[in-house]
């Protein structure tokens, strides 16, 4: 197959391209680097079966040759970028969206876009189920992302609705695992590097809110089959082991053996008190399921952080 992946000099994308191209696919990154990293792609860049092209997808979308698969993952998705980029963020779930299905229309392709967890909000039904519409505040600071993937799971069905597009949606839940950003502000990373420099772990509120953890060589399983699949969805991709953040926070400091102390910090607006997919669909569907335990998928993690001192160090306070 040729599989265009947008954003994938990204943490999941880059994943997913190394896999395409190991099972012997074409893969053709499409990513600007606004929020990812050439390094993440630098083993793939001598690799025959991969093409880079530097583009930011808002401002259209073409690629020479065939297409078989476009797998949109384009967005800033950590809240400290999505803060941080919130017209680029809006402008990539739905521009960019609209001509990655554009493009996937023109070459009658299989289209997966990359969703989110985040589309339940703030979620009064757990665990969440796909038919669940949720409780999203279209108004707060977390709306650019959370509606902009709303807005782009709507495009995607209009699309295929008009043009009989093969498409198909991911509800991704909270991915971790080799590549994140030692300072991407996300629970993971922060708690990883926090506790390897030393610094005190941030718990934001008193720590009781819950997310669900899925390492990330599980969840490009999940992607690879929603790709390979006809199914539409929506499809949630996760791991249903639910944990508190202050769970997380001891687990680290346990693999690490970290003597960095607990400090306790506001809880950001729209903070979404609990988070846990109910898999059944992808179970059924796509015969997928996690299988890294989270405390196995942390220890690969924080080795790959510990292979990286200079990162680590940067992130260091001076
Ligand atoms: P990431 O920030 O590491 O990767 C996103 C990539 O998209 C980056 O390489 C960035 O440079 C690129 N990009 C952003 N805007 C672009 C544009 N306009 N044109 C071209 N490239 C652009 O994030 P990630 O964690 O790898 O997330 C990838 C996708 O998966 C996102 O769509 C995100 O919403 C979704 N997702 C991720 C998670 C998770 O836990 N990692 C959870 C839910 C959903
Ligand atoms: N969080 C935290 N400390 C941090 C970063 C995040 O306690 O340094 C909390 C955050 O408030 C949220 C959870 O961890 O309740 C997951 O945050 P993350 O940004 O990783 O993902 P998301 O909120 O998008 O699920």
């Amino acid at each position: 197959m040729r599989v265009v992946v947008t954003g994938g000099a990204g943490f999941l994308g880059s994943h997913l391209a190394a896999s395409l191209c190991r099972r012997g696919d074409q893969v053709i990154c499409v990513d600007n680097f606004s929020t990812g990293r050439r390094e993440n792609i630098e083993p793939l860049l001598g690799d025959p079966s991969f093409t880079l092209i530097e583009a930011d997808v808002t401002e259209g979308l073409d690629v020479p040759g065939p297409v078989d698969a476009v797998a949109h993952l384009a967005s800033p998705a950590s809240p400290p970028d999505y803060h941080r980029l919130p017209l680029e963020t809006l402008a990539v779930g739905s521009r960019g969206t609209e001509y990655g299905l554009r493009l996937a229309a023109r070459h009658r392709a299989r289209f997966v876009l990359a969703s989110t967890s985040e589309v339940y909000g703030d979620p009064v039904v757990h665990p969440q189920r796909e038919e669940y519409w949720g409780n999203v505040n279209p108004v707060g600071p977390r709306s650019v992302y959370d509606e902009a993937k709303r807005y782009a799971e709507a495009v995607t069905m209009a699309y295929k609705r008009s043009y009989d597009l093969n498409a198909g949606i991911v509800r991704i839940f909270n991915t971790y695992g080799p590549r994140m950003r030692p300072q991407d502000g996300r629970v993971v990373t922060s708690f990883i590097t926090q506790a390897l420099v030393g610094d005190p772990l941030t718990i934001y509120g008193d720590g009781e809110q819950t997310r669900s953890f899925c390492y990330v060589d599980d969840l490009i399983a999940g992607i690879v089959a929603m790709i390979d699949s006809d199914v539409t969805g929506p499809i949630n991709l996760g791991n249903p082991v639910e944990w508190t953040v202050a769970r997380l926070a001891e687990e680290i400091l346990r693999i690490t053996g970290s003597p960095s102390v607990i400090e306790n910090h506001p809880l950001p607006t729209d903070d979404p008190t609990r988070r846990r997919p109910d898999i059944t669909l992808a179970r059924q569907l796509l015969g997928w399921e996690p299988v890294v335990p989270v405390e196995e998928g942390l220890r690969r993690t924080i080795d790959w952080f510990r292979s990286r001192p200079e990162e680590l160090l940067a992130a260091a306070p001076a």
